[in-house]
């Protein structure tokens, strides 16, 4: 089985299931105990802080340890809005974010839009990029918070997230920004974003599933979701150690290795665009100067997406049909139709996305099978 599936989540990597175990082990106590094993816990997570912070340039104690992705992303921009509004007895009532968000975000904003908060999509080109400068024009004195992605989990491509922080930092309106996909693929800094807000998750950069981060910018405040005293009162909840120690050792290992990787990775992506491209009635998506060192969005026109992925499972290849969160839907979903795609138009649609342990046969294998699948799927729908 060769996995062309890293945007759905990845391997955990040897070196972090080793790091886990001690911890799944012997090495049980709760870390908000004081006696001797709950504070070999402690000094686990608290090591582990230290490798998330490094990765994106944070202080430790900026990072909070949340369950996945989804609840840091709920816990940024609920709690973000929801304490804008207290704080200004119901005035900052309004939140700005993409049309191309993951639906974490996308779900999280129409809770807000129940709870009375008005909420801006911002529309993007046909790559699935926004303009900063529509970020700017949809920001109002009652904006509560802008969130705004890193990097696109379908198409692969990266947002202006730099010029977008400078544009709130100026505003002031605090900005999350969703970099699930991003972290440990490209290089991410908290400060050179001038994001208030970021989520990361620990199963898309070869840690556990079951385990994220959320980092709170220094005097940032937010409504708990959870409450209790853990991670400082912005997330109650006994610690998942092992997997917090996991998210920690694949921080660190990606902050030693990243700029190698991306390379290898950047390396693989063009050669896999060259043999797809050589397959007849191929359209490669995404923004062609700013995306993901990993990723490729692809639409083979006259078959059908999922039969598409089913028929590389049966010849040994894991892919997706556009996102792994909306597929079996012939809806085009809303990142298709943010780009201007109908159903119609991206009925064919792959995303593979590489990593960690991908080689160049691999691609080689995937491509003469995408050829083999393609040419029967072809034929059956003729
Ligand atoms: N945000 C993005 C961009 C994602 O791709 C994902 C997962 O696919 C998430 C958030 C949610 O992360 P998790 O699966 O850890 O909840």
């Amino acid at each position: 089985m060769i996995y062309l599936d890293h945007n759905a989540t990845t391997p955990v990597r040897p070196e972090v299931v080793d790091a886990m175990l001690p911890y799944l082990r012997e090495s049980y106590g709760n870390p908000n105990s004081v006696h001797q094993l709950g504070q070999r816990s402690r000094k686990a997570i608290e090591a582990a802080r230290e490798h998330v912070a490094a990765l994106i340039g944070a202080f430790p104690d900026e990072i909070v340890f949340t369950s996945c992705g989804s609840e840091s992303d709920a816990l940024a921009i609920q709690g973000a809005a929801e304490e804008r509004r207290r704080a200004t007895d119901g005035h900052k009532n309004h939140v700005v974010t993409s049309a191309v968000e993951h639906e974490a975000v996308v779900q999280t904003c129409a809770e807000l839009e129940k709870r009375g908060f008005e909420v801006t999509k911002v529309a993007c080109d046909n790559t699935g990029r926004l303009k900063p400068a529509d970020v700017a024009a949809a920001i109002r004195p009652e904006t509560a918070v802008v969130s705004v992605m890193w990097a696109n989990n379908e198409l692969g491509t990266l947002e202006p997230v730099e010029e977008i922080g400078k544009i709130c930092k100026a505003a002031p309106v605090l900005f999350h920004s969703d970099a699930v996909q991003a972290v440990g693929k490209v290089p991410v800094d908290v400060n050179a974003a001038n994001v208030s807000l970021l989520s990361l998750s620990g199963h898309k950069l070869n840690a556990p599933k079951g385990v994220a981060a959320l980092y709170v910018r220094r005097g940032v405040v937010l409504a708990p979701l959870v409450t209790g005293n853990q991670e400082r009162a912005r997330r109650g909840g006994t610690e998942n150690v092992a997997s917090i120690v996991g998210l920690g050792e694949a921080c660190r290992l990606w902050k030693d290795e990243q700029a190698a990787h991306r390379k290898h990775l950047e390396r693989l992506r063009k050669h896999l665009i060259a043999g797809l491209e050589s397959i007849e009635g191929c359209r490669i998506n995404g923004n062609p100067d700013h995306h993901l060192p990993n990723t490729v969005h692809v639409c083979f026109d006259g078959v059908d997406g999922a039969q598409t992925v089913v028929a590389l499972d049966l010849a040994g290849f894991c892919v997706s049909s556009g996102s792994a969160c909306a597929s079996g839907s012939t809806d085009p979903g809303h990142v298709m139709s943010a780009i201007g795609y109908t159903a119609n138009q991206c009925r064919g649609a792959i995303r593979v996305s590489i990593g960690w342990g991908t080689t160049e046969q691999d691609l080689d294998a995937f491509v003469e099978a995408a050829q083999g699948a393609l040419s029967k799927l072809r034929k059956v729908s003729v």
